[in-house]
């Protein structure tokens, strides 16, 4: 694609980073096909192509962002399925987290739109403010019918189940020979509405022969796809800052996360401070330890299932951030096959389920028709049980009376010698199908 940027322009390192990603689009067309939203939607404006032309025209031009753009940028829910299919490597991912910042900078939502934003990016990184707006989500639920859409969609997401324990601040000792030293990545809003994800994850690292010593902490994620590039910068920093302590002080094999989104963005923190010289290489040394769960136990290998482990058939259902943004498609599959799980293929498997960070939320919509089209096809894989590594996809995909959705960690763990996932324990023997009402979600 021929760009038309002027060299003052160009000295501006965001704009000639997301003028190299232009000139490398040769609109051939060929990610609308696996775009979501073009495939929902039908609109050329709706799809990778149309999106690239957008924003091309908007940083060119040097233009504060129009509502028109802001509408179809706000609908791309960052799958990055566009970057899969491109032929021509165009790094989508880095120019529509730029087309955010700059919406973000320049352009004035209506109030309502301000304030959800600003209550989301004030609250999801913070577990204690996550702790205490599901307390208030308690309260608030039986008046859902009155309250506007997206606080509806909110209260939907906010999970019911009380969560179980999860892995402490701090070192977890091994128990036999120990092969490797890890950090573990325990997140904000997982670490409060899913704490089993991080104690099962603890479990079997240890039981692979870790050391895994916890580091808390928001990775930005959340927030640097709202475009609000400072907030997430900061908490990236403070992260990097308690990752490289522990890198330059006993050293770590691996910096292990179990949220894809938090991997994808941590992988990319090289990139995310290249223009910052006092953090620049911190940055690349965290990016090149990250490693999601998965590939760490495929390295370390995974424990010997028990002789009692559960034979059940798995969806494996491969969150956005985990095929299309850190293209691992194996790891998974591979660690519930060796674990004694028949592993079963979900039907349009690069099509997003909806989360997409905050999108289930900004855009209920489109969510919830990709949250419908993900449960038909999962049903008819007649699995006992799903499987994901990212805890958005699992609450997205809860809101069913389906399938039970489980993190991929609690499966390998509940084969290994750890507890049964929460609502699972009686699904130990073969052959259960999703159509046995003791699978039924409403029993969680
Ligand atoms: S990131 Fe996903 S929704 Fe956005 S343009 Fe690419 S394929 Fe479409
Ligand atoms: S597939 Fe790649 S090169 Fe082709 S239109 Fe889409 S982004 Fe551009």
């Amino acid at each position: 694609m021929q760009t038309r940027f002027a060299e003052a322009q160009l000295a501006d390192p965001a704009i000639a980073a997301s003028e190299k990603i232009l000139r490398k689009c040769v609109h051939c067309g060929f990610c609308t096909a696996t775009c979501p939203t073009y495939v929902l939607l039908g609109d050329e404006l709706d799809s990778p192509r149309g999106r690239i032309y957008l924003i091309k025209e908007m940083l060119e031009n040097d233009r504060p962002a129009t509502a028109e753009v802001v509408r179809h940028v706000d609908r791309c829910l960052s799958c990055l399925a566009c970057m899969t299919t491109c032929p021509s490597g165009v790094h989508y991912q880095h120019l529509i987290d730029h087309a955010r910042a700059h919406v973000e900078r320049t352009f004035r939502r209506p109030w309502s739109e301000r304030w959800l934003r600003a209550a989301l990016a004030s609250v999801l990184p913070y577990p204690r403010r996550v702790r205490a707006a599901l307390a208030l989500a308690a309260v608030a639920r039986p008046l859902a019918a009155v309250l506007p859409r997206s606080l509806r969609a909110m209260l939907e997401l906010a999970p019911r189940r009380r969560a179980a324990a999860g892995a402490q601040r701090g070192t977890q000792a091994v128990a036999g020979a120990r092969r490797a030293r890890v950090a573990l990545l325990t997140g904000c809003v997982q670490t409060v509405i899913a704490p089993e994800i991080n104690a099962a994850t603890v479990r079997l690292l240890e039981r692979a022969g870790a050391e895994v010593i916890a580091v808390g902490g928001c990775c930005g994620a959340l927030v640097h796809h709202l475009g609000r590039e400072r907030q997430s910068h900061a908490l990236a920093a403070a992260l990097i800052e308690r990752l490289h302590a522990e890198l330059a002080g006993q050293g770590l094999d691996a910096i292990v996360v179990n949220s894809s989104g938090c991997g994808t963005q941590a992988k990319d923190y090289g990139y995310m401070f290249r223009n910052d010289d006092s953090l620049a290489a911190k940055a690349a040394a965290v990016s090149a330890k990250a490693r999601d769960v998965t590939e760490t136990l495929v390295e370390l290998g995974l424990p010997s299932p028990v002789a009692d482990a559960p034979r059940l058939t798995v969806a494996y259902h491969s969150a956005c951030s985990m095929q299309h943004g850190q293209k691992l498609e194996q790891p998974p599959r591979a660690l519930l096959a060796s674990a004694g799980y028949a592993v079963k293929e979900i039907a349009e498997g690069h099509l997003c389920c909806g989360s997409a960070g905050t999108y289930n939320v900004l855009q209920p919509e489109i969510a919830t028709r990709l949250r419908e089209r993900k449960l038909d096809n999962i049903a008819r894989t007649g699995a006992a049980v799903v499987a994901t590594g990212n805890v958005g996809c699992m609450t997205q995909l809860a809101l069913s009376y389906g399938t039970p959705v489980v993190h991929t960690v609690e499966l390998l763990d509940w084969a290994t010698g750890g507890p049964a996932p929460s609502g699972l324990e009686s699904l130990r023997s073969t052959g259960v199908s999703s159509a046995d009402p003791g699978v039924s979600r409403a029993s969680r």
